[in-house]
């Protein structure tokens, strides 16, 4: 098909809830991407910070197709070694006791709001259901998790929200205590504030507020959908803090293109979803499972110090760029946005940046740039060139 066939097709028979680039893309390799056309483009997105790999990474591929072939779906009423080599791994890596997976970030927040209000039923009964999180904050799309994110702009339309949620400003102690009650169970943050404008969180105010969680008996959930798995530099962004969270959600890069998250829980949290309490049709599928199996894999010590390494090199050459639209960068590992100024919407900025051949992201009123963590030097600096071209 030619993209203006896709385009009409999809004007008719599509939903429009995106306003969508003109472009579709038709086949990837590593950070490059190519359109129906056979136009290149460099890839700074990684679908959402979804392909951590790159496209077709060979390892991925063979863990997927062999997967695939032996059984592509069971039900969660059977074990199977996928699942049970995914959560080790994860557990492993982050300092958890036990996991449980789900499809996508939204549903692995739902699970950690369920569980934070289950542990604090248990515990403390009825009437301590509610949870704080941050204005600015993005926690999904369903009814709960649009509650739970801390930005108007997303409580409209879908009334009745889910209640029982409380916002407090981002590194502002007062603000925290002052959304405080006895009706509270948990704190939810996401460390570096990703669809917000990639805002990483002041490790004082995190510290502190994981001393307040201690002192309440609040439990502290780390929303880690985009900062997890590699994208800060280290297998979850909460190592970087210090921080021993109570609840972990993940999704996003942590199975390289395929749909797949969950969550993970400490030692006092592990036993809280007993059977029947939580479920899934599709959660921990083993096709899934066995490509965050591989992703893990992947994610040793060298892996991840060379994200640190590239993310420093992406962001000391787009602000020694200077270019005139653009202003400082900040986040975390290959988690970066950057400042948009001179009058220009972020918008405008990706639509040019997109027509010259180098996909980016929004965030916020900023850009956002979450390429392949498998991204190459050359890679980075066709992009850059991309950048200079366009924005100069
Ligand atoms: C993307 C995102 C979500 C929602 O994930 P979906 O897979 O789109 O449901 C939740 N939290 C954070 C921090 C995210 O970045």
């Amino acid at each position: 098909m030619t993209f203006e066939e896709i385009k009409s097709l999809d004007e008719q028979y599509v939903m429009h809830s995106y306003s969508r680039f003109p472009v579709a893309v038709d086949r990837g390799k590593g950070a490059v991407l190519w359109d129906m056309d056979g136009r290149e483009y460099i890839d700074f997105t990684s679908g959402i910070g979804v392909t951590s790999l790159g496209h077709g990474d060979e390892g991925w591929l063979k863990a997927v197709t062999g997967q695939a072939a032996k059984l592509g779906h069971i039900s969660n009423l059977f074990y199977t070694e996928p699942y049970a080599r995914a959560a080790r791994a994860l557990c492993q890596g982050a300092g958890m006791s036990n996991a449980m997976f789900a499809n996508s970030g939204a549903e692995a927040n739902e699970a950690m709001i369920k569980l934070a209000r289950k542990w604090s039923f248990d515990k403390y009964g009825k009437g301590r259901g509610t949870v704080i999180t941050l204005h600015n904050s993005f926690h999904g799309r369903t009814i709960t998790t649009l509650a739970a994110t801390g930005q108007d702009k997303f409580h409209d339309y879908f009334f009745p929200f889910t209640e029982g949620f409380r916002y407090a400003d981002a590194n502002d102690m007062d603000s925290l205590e002052a959304v405080a009650g006895h009706d509270v169970c948990a704190v939810m943050l996401e460390l570096v504030q990703g669809e917000g404008g990639v805002l990483p969180l002041d490790q004082d105010f995190v510290r502190k507020t994981a001393d307040l969680c201690a002192k309440r008996d609040w439990l502290l959930l780390i929303d880690e959908v985009q900062t997890g798995v590699g994208r800060t530099g280290t297998l979850f962004a909460f190592q970087q803090y210090g921080l021993a969270p109570d609840v972990v959600s993940f999704a996003k890069g942590i199975a390289g293109g395929l749909p797949f998250g969950g969550v993970m829980a400490n030692e006092r949290c592990r036993d809280v979803f007993a059977p029947g309490t939580h479920g899934t049709t599709f959660g921990g599928n083993p096709i899934a499972a066995a490509a965050a199996c591989h992703v893990l894999e992947r994610m040793d010590e060298a892996f991840l110090a060379q994200v640190r390494e590239k993310g420093d090199y992406l962001r000391a050459q787009v602000e020694e760029l200077s270019l005139p639209c653009l202003g400082a960068t900040r986040g975390l590992g290959l988690m970066i946005g950057v400042e948009v100024k001179a009058g220009w919407t972020n918008r405008e900025l990706a639509a040019r940046l997109i027509e010259n051949g180098l996909l980016v992201l929004t965030a916020g009123p900023g850009l956002r740039f979450l390429p392949p963590l498998t991204i190459t030097r050359e890679e980075m600096d066709r992009g850059l060139a991309i950048l200079k071209e366009t924005l100069r």
